[in-house]
């Protein structure tokens, strides 16, 4: 694929900022900056350092600017890039990129520096997706996983791996070729343990995938419980023992207010549900889309209770939704007199951990944060692992070709003809080669560089 034409953007965010940065990738990138830009000093704009002076829009000074010139294929995107480093506010930031524009340049789409950076084959495209993940990172551990597979980590395993089955290829190609009966017999055992070896290590890589998914993705955990017994009051407590790294409103319910917290290196998404009760009555409430959909979507569910009052038809009709699910149960408010029928509740949901707690006297915070991260990684996790599959598109992809090998095995197993182990093999290299990036549609592209934020 040629690219032809420079793509322009503002790679800092938007806002009020000390500088901002607009940054071009392109074959005209050096012709257009030279274009708008002049040196304050005789110095000229040279390769990969800083040069002082303005921007001009017809001999008009639109901003004071550092300019630095970077020339291919030393570069992010192997292309010519140009940064200019201006005042942060969005008027120079604007008006910049529009002269850019004016002079030739196209505005970027989401990702796009990374994606060509991709299509011009400086990094693959598991390093183009760790780009978005080391920006949305949400806690160091996330981070720590996403430079690994900046680094190739992954990249490396995949392409040995694939390596692997495209030389069994080989070997069976040559058999199909030359079939010799009495050689038949030891290829097949052959195929099977190179196939297994193969199962083997694609294995390894999914044993800790959930846990790597999660460190990437969050923990959704949704609070429910009746109006008043301490939900808001357990989610600030939560966020200030822990360091709360990113703070949203939702974007799309007003009333559902999520938070994430930091459980040594998980990073927790947690959901208050308080806003169900809002605008109708709770029972009612539970069977609408919205919080079903925060109840069903959540991969933890906190069920609070309160110590103080009798269990109520409400409570019933919540346990009985728990019931299925990861969850954990805190009896709040046991500072007052204590009424609920306690055996009720353990009879009802007997594999659940049951905290008692009153976030009134800050007893039992400690507690739910231990049984979170009991319910996320058990006893046995291996956290100061930083190489793990995180992505779930690198998850299906590895389960899909650890398919295809399960059934090249199974052809063999059964003394199939060649030509049906080769066609399951062929599937698993076609799947792990869409991990990295060497396999891959047009639409998937779009797709994943859809989710980067401008500029980048
Ligand atoms: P939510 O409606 O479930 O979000 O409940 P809130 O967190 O808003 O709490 C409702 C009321 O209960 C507030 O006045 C809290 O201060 C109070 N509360 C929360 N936890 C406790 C507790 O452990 N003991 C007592 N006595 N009051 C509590
Ligand atoms: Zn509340």
């Amino acid at each position: 694929m040629m690219i032809t034409d420079t793509i322009v953007a503002i790679s800092t965010p938007i806002g009020e900022g000390a500088i901002g940065i607009v940054r071009m990738s392109g074959p005209d990138a050096f012709d257009i900056v030279h274009t708008i830009f002049k040196s304050a000093t005789s110095k000229k704009t040279i390769n990969r350092e800083l040069v002082y002076g303005h921007i001009y829009s017809n001999d008009q000074i639109v901003d004071e600017v550092m300019v630095a010139k970077m020339q291919s294929p030393h570069t992010y995107t192997k292309e010519d890039i140009v940064e200019i480093n201006c005042h942060g506010g969005i008027l120079p930031l604007k008006e910049i990129l529009s002269l850019c524009l004016k002079n030739g340049a196209r505005l970027a789409e989401r990702g796009e520096f990374t994606q060509r950076a991709f299509l011009n084959g400086r990094i693959d495209l598991t390093q183009a997706e760790s780009v978005m993940d080391l920006i949305s990172a949400k806690t160091k551990k996330g981070f720590d996983l996403a430079i690994n597979q900046l680094e190739g980590f992954l990249s490396n395993k995949i392409k040995s791996i694939r390596n692997q089955l495209i030389v069994t290829m080989g070997q069976i190609e040559v058999s199909i070729d030359y079939p010799e009966e009495d050689i038949e017999e030891i290829t097949y055992n052959e195929i099977r343990n190179q196939l297994e070896s193969v199962l083997n290590s694609i294995d390894e890589l999914l044993k800790n995938a959930q846990n790597g998914k999660i460190i990437r993705d969050g923990l959704k955990t949704a609070i429910i419980g009746k109006p008043n017994v301490g939900k808001s009051s357990l989610m600030n407590a939560l966020l200030k023992d822990s360091r709360a790294i990113v703070t949203e409103i939702a974007g799309t319910t007003r009333d559902v207010i999520e938070e994430f917290m930091n459980i040594g290196g998980i990073p927790i998404k947690l959901i208050d549900t308080a806003g169900i009760r809002e605008t109708e009555d709770l029972v009612e409430k539970i069977g609408v889309e919205r919080s079903k959909g925060v109840f069903n979507e959540a991969d933890l569910v906190i069920f609070m209770l309160n110590a103080s009052e009798l269990i109520s038809k409400e409570d019933l009709l919540l346990m009985e939704l728990v019931k299925d699910r990861h969850a954990i149960v805190i009896i709040n408010k046991t500072d007052l007199e204590i009424k609920l029928d306690e055996n009720l509740i353990s009879e009802h949901l007997k594999d659940k951990i049951i905290i008692k707690t009153s976030l009134e006297l800050e007893q039992g915070i400690d507690l739910v944060e231990q049984a979170i991260q009991q319910m996320v990684f058990g006893n046995n996790i291996d956290m100061s692992s930083t190489e793990m599959v995180s992505n779930s598109r690198h998850i299906s992809l590895l389960e899909n070709s650890r398919d295809n090998i399960c059934d090249a095995i199974g052809a063999i197993n059964n003394r199939m003809p060649y030509d049906f182990v080769e066609v399951d093999i062929k599937e698993g290299i076609i799947n792990l080669g869409k991990i990295t990036g060497e396999s891959v549609e047009k639409d998937l592209l779009t797709n994943i560089f859809s989710n980067f934020c401008l500029g980048k």
